[in-house]
């Protein structure tokens, strides 16, 4: 496929446009790809008045147009839960127009209640907790169906009546200019039912604000920026509509001592100079106990040690991952004067060997040596 048009540029405006200033745009243009104005070439006006449209529905939308303005088409085309599959390949032309005139007179087409907004919770965690995964405690406000009247927005006892303007239909007929056109009913909002006796405790909207602690199973092996789905835990929908979902947003703490890179985890050990000359074992942390380690001798700082399987399962499947130990070799310090005899013995008995107990001096010696000849010849 093509690369997309940018959506502002489809539309004739520029970036900082306002939301006023979007829609004249898009209904000027809608008109001008009319069908009717464009009977010689009525294919490329209807290809070209999707695209009008699929702009227009991302820019009009404040939550899509800002992911558009932060990650252009890629920022949409995958745009969450929601979103109808397939794009507009599916819809026919009648669909697109009917919709398009629903949004330029007002209001859309929507003859049911809306379906309740999705609520996104920031989830801190440590990373014991993120690796093994954990039960979170969540306490979020949200709307609930209201309990007096079980949504219906009526009085206890009584229930909505039909909408006498709309007849229960939801849309009434508008003569806009020269179109005749479908509009949602201004006394029912689309719903087609009128509540005559509304509820006191939700005050006729079918729903009220509460705070509820939701426990939500946080599976092993998330890490930062994932996100999981509590379907139907959002907030309840207008008048027994469906709720919206929870959108649970993993944040993971760093760790003291383990830092975490997909499925590997990292950690720096300090050693003794003596167990890098002479080699050992010894213990190093994993998140599940500690395990031995063997040093061989003569282990130069910053060798990484890999411990298979110490790592983490990630969330998605696959292997699990490594634990990579960094070993930094200490320098002694508070030396006796005993002991620092000791060290200029061992000094004088090393450099008696030339460089050959220096495995990095040697090339770098050289290397340094060579750069100051390039600086003066
Ligand atoms: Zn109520
Ligand atoms: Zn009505």
């Amino acid at each position: 496929m093509a690369a997309k048009e940018d959506f502002y540029k489809l539309l004739g405006v520029d970036r900082n446009a306002s939301d006023a200033e979007i829609k004249k745009s898009y209904r000027s243009m809608a008109m001008k790809y009319h069908p009717d104005r464009n009977k010689d070439n009525q294919e490329e006006a209807e290809a070209k008045f999707k695209q009008i449209k699929e702009a227009y529905e991302i820019l009009s939308d404040p939550k899509k147009r800002s992911a558009y303005d932060q990650f252009g088409h890629a920022g949409v085309d995958q745009s969450m839960g929601g979103g109808r599959p397939g794009g507009f390949g599916a819809e026919s032309f009648s669909d697109v127009f009917g919709d398009v005139f629903g949004d330029i007179f007002g209001g859309g087409r929507r003859n049911s209640p809306q379906r309740g907004d999705d609520l996104r919770y920031n989830l801190e965690l440590s990373l014991e907790e993120a690796v093994a995964g954990t039960e979170a405690k969540i306490r979020i406000p949200v709307m609930v169906a209201c309990g007096e009247c079980a949504g219906s927005g009526a009085k206890k006892g009584s229930s909505p009546i039909i909408c006498s303007t709309c007849h229960g239909h939801g849309q009434v007929r508008m003569q806009q200019g020269f179109f005749s056109v479908q509009q949602t009913c201004p006394t029912c909002r689309g719903t087609g039912k009128q509540i005559k006796d509304p509820c006191g405790k939700c005050y006729g909207q079918g729903r009220v604000q509460e705070s509820k602690t939701l426990s939500a199973k946080i599976p092993a092996g998330v890490d930062t920026g994932d996100r999981i789905r509590l379907a139907g835990e959002g907030e309840a929908g207008e008048r027994g509509a469906p709720a919206g979902d929870l959108y649970v947003q993993i944040q993971v703490k760093d760790h003291e001592i383990f830092t975490r890179d997909g499925a590997n985890l990292y950690c720096e050990v300090p050693i003794s100079f003596v167990t890098a000359c002479l080699g050992d074992e010894i213990q190093v942390p994993t998140l599940d106990g500690k395990v031995m380690l063997k040093i061989p001798p003569e282990t130069q700082t910053g060798k990484l040690f890999r411990l298979r399987g110490k790592g983490v399962k990630p969330v998605r499947g696959g292997a699990i991952g490594d634990l990579l130990c960094r070993v930094q070799i200490e320098t002694p310090v508070h030396l006796t004067k005993e002991q620092r005899a000791l060290v200029e013995q061992l000094g004088e008995s090393l450099s008696g060997g030339g460089k050959k107990h220096s495995p990095q001096e040697h090339s770098w010696t050289d290397g340094v040596k060579s750069f100051f000849d390039k600086l003066t010849g």
